[in-house]
């Protein structure tokens, strides 16, 4: 066979697979994603699914268990096109020396309070909790707690969770877990956080 006969077969072939395994998936559910890793690209991700659904008119909550030490575009653009219900920042209270613990529980549980609401009201289609892992890896909140609520959520509602070290509670939990692998990253060549890029 030459090149090009071969190249025809080989793709022939994995149009069958793809195709056969897209019709097998036809279970229509919400789902849970956890996004986690040491590499670049969590957030973002998180904020490329809120886009989607926005596009479609879906409504979506988004809760920032960590607040920057700098103003995110990602928090700009949720303040002027999301109402302020449907988007809330940890804020101050939390540190990440954790030189007051009491207080960064309360900030925890204040958020996690704003997180509970959204994935009990129907309103939503997208829930966003990022970087809600930290909170659990500090054992700030309970995981089994959080499980729980995630679990009981509307039919119809899907939610993204994010941040590094998501463990096999959530791993359990989600019905897709990407683990984002640094292969490289921009900052240890000393090339400083771009606005738009990494905030
Ligand atoms: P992003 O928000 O860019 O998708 P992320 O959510 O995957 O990043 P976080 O751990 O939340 O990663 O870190 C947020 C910030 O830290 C971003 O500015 C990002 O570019 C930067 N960052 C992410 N991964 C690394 C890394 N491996 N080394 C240095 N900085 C990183
Ligand atoms: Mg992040």
């Amino acid at each position: 066979m030459d090149k090009d006969a071969k190249h025809k077969a080989s793709m022939e072939k994995q149009k069958s697979n793809v195709d056969a395994s897209i019709a097998a998936a036809d279970t229509e559910q919400s789902i849970v994603l956890l996004l986690t890793g040491n590499g670049k690209g969590k957030t973002s991700s998180a904020f490329g699914m809120v886009m989607r659904a926005m596009g479609y008119g879906q409504r979506v909550g988004i809760v920032q268990f960590i607040k920057g030490e700098q103003l995110s575009g990602e928090e700009l653009f949720a303040r002027e096109h999301l109402p302020d219900s449907d988007f809330y920042q940890m804020g101050t209270g939390f540190t990440w020396d954790t030189q007051n613990r009491q207080s960064d529980i309360e900030a925890a549980e204040r958020t996690w309070a704003e997180a509970a609401r959204m994935l009990q009201d129907p309103a939503y289609d997208l829930v966003v909790l990022d970087e809600i892992t930290y909170m659990l890896s500090f054992d700030y909140l309970d995981e089994a707690q959080v499980i729980k609520t995630v679990q009981a959520r509307p039919e119809h509602q899907s939610v993204v969770l994010t941040g590094r070290g998501g463990g096999s509670g959530l791993q359990t939990l989600a019905d897709t877990v990407s683990e984002v692998k640094e292969v490289k990253h921009a900052f240890r060549a000393g090339i400083k956080a771009r606005k738009g890029v990494d905030y």
